[in-house]
């Protein structure tokens, strides 16, 4: 390979990096996983999945197996401490514009399992377990990186790094990129249980908003649940998780004999951004880019939105399909929409964490208010569309998320239309592939009122017009005189 072990490094095996791996071993692109942990880390983190991430699980080849694990929540509630509802969002098992249910309950151990298995099928050799990546430089043509390996010390060059190494980041610090510090930080004590009697448990996720002690309590795949609670002004975290506090925690919620603990843990929930996501040849995705409080469950997703926006752009890159400038909008179409999410977290978290009672107060009567006037949303907020990066703006629709139809017999438009950047034009639609979702995508172009469609391999929309224009438009965008398809 000229000189390089793999087209693409991506250091840490955690969901983003592999995820990432799946979707370039899938486009062609040869990767390798560096994974400093022998197995998978095997106690619960993320507990939900939104429907877009169940897309790009489906790009992996994991959503199958991720769904069959998976649950519902028929409701996500904000209860005051006297138990009113302060805020309510429905719907979790409609089927959202990703094509998958808008809410997913998961065990992120069973859905890191998943991605594996399918990435080794696509690329059986990619993952190296128990390399612990301990030092790189960077040229102008590549990356190369040294491990601690159970064989001794190794050395890889690829024409790309990717650190997907989580929070703490390696790859992070060694490139001197610093965090930007969104202003959230509260510590909370986690406690995964596995569930003995269902029927004991809530089938809602709940915030409970007290502000004697502000508590979560959601569902979690793979029979288990999960109880939250916000440490205190004075509490320290080796008391609030002795054998009598716990028990004295889980009082209210009547679950002794149905559930057992399975683990329990303090975290400290962060909002935070990393001032650069390219630095030359180095890219940073998933933790090791931003975190955020889990409230809005939206930390996993981001991650494999930023595997998502990666993959076709490096797969382009390295194929000589696209200029390597490609790379360049990776971090300018990510973050606003990882601000958003960030945002809307702080502001569950804000909600839910108010520890002075005359504040919850308040916050109760604002809140009721909204209500009797109609103002509060009946779910999340849809995050913005992108602004910037390779869309054709002014064109209608360019830069929004485009759904993925299903089909009556089940089939999904993503399936079957494969991986590559579409274009579908209003005559395209007599062919034989378009036919199940003919009516579908012809209401789309209606309600946009567009002769033709070009959506990007992430599924975002290039842009909207004439299908000749579009063509032309994205191999601009692009650099290059080249078209995927
Ligand atoms: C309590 C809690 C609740 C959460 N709830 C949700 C939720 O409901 N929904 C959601 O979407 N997200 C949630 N999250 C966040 C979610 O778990 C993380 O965002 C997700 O795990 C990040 O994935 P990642 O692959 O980017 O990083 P990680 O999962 O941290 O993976 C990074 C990997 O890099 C490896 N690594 C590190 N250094 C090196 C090195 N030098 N060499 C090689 N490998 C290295 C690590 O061993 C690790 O396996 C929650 C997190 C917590 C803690």
């Amino acid at each position: 390979m000229n000189g390089f072990d793999c087209d693409v490094l991506i250091i840490g095996g955690g969901p983003t990096g592999v995820t990432l791996a799946s979707l370039l071993a899938k486009r062609g692109v040869s990767v390798i996983v560096a994974e400093k942990e022998a197995g998978i880390f095997p106690l619960p983190r993320a507990a939900h999945i939104d429907h877009e991430g169940m897309r790009i699980l489906q790009d992996a080849g994991a959503a199958k197996a991720v769904i069959s694990t998976s649950r519902r929540a028929n409701r996500y509630e904000f209860r005051n401490a006297k138990g009113k509802v302060l805020l309510c969002f429905d719907g979790a098992e409609g089927i959202g514009a990703g094509g998958w249910p808008v809410a997913n309950m998961i065990h992120q151990p069973s859905v890191e399992a998943a991605l594996r298995a399918s990435l080794a099928e696509r690329a059986p050799e990619a993952l190296r377990g128990g390399w612990e990546m301990v030092a790189f430089t960077q040229d102008t043509r590549g990356v190369t990186a040294r491990f601690a390996t159970p064989q001794g010390e190794r050395s890889l060059r690829a024409r790309w790094l990717v650190g997907a190494d989580g929070a703490r980041s390696p790859v992070r610090k060694a490139s001197a990129i610093t965090f930007e510090d969104l202003g959230f930080e509260e510590p909370w004590l986690v406690v995964d249980v596995l569930v003995d009697d269902p029927a004991r448990l809530p089938t809602a996720n709940l915030q409970i908003c007290d502000p004697a002690r502000p508590t979560t309590c959601v569902l979690m795949g793979e029979g288990r649940h999960r109880w939250e609670f916000m440490i205190l002004p004075g509490e320290t975290p080796e008391a609030i998780s002795a054998p009598s506090s716990m028990e004295r925690l889980l009082a209210p919620w009547n679950v002794t004999g149905a559930v057992r603990i399975e683990r329990t843990a303090v975290y400290t929930f962060r909002a935070c951004i990393a001032e650069q996501w390219r630095k030359g040849r180095v890219l940073l995705a998933g933790d090791a880019a931003h975190q955020t409080p889990p409230f809005a469950g939206q930390g996993l997703c981001s991650g494999l939105r930023d595997a998502a926006n990666l993959a076709w752009k490096l797969a382009m890159s390295v194929k000589d399909e696209a200029d390597a400038a490609l790379l360049d909008t990776y971090q300018p179409e990510r973050a606003p929409n990882l601000r958003a999410t960030i945002d809307m977290a702080i502001m569950m978290g804000r909600m839910v964490c108010t520890t002075s009672r005359v504040g919850a107060a308040l916050r109760d009567a604002k809140l009721g208010l909204a209500r009797m006037l109609g103002k509060l949303p009946d779910g999340p907020p849809a995050y913005p569309p992108l602004a910037t990066g390779v869309i054709m703006a002014g064109s209608p629709a360019a830069g929004s998320y485009f759904p993925q139809a299903v089909a009556s017999n089940g089939a999904r438009l993503d399936d079957v239309l494969g991986p590559d950047m579409w274009l579908i034009s209003r005559s395209s639609l007599d062919e034989r592939t378009f036919v199940p979702f003919a009516e579908y995508l012809r209401h789309w172009l209606d309600r946009h009122q567009a002769e033709a469609v070009l959506v990007r391999p992430d599924r975002y929309v290039f842009g909207t017009g004439a299908a000749n224009d579009l063509r032309q438009q994205w191999s601009a965008a692009l650099g290059t005189g080249l078209v995927s398809r």
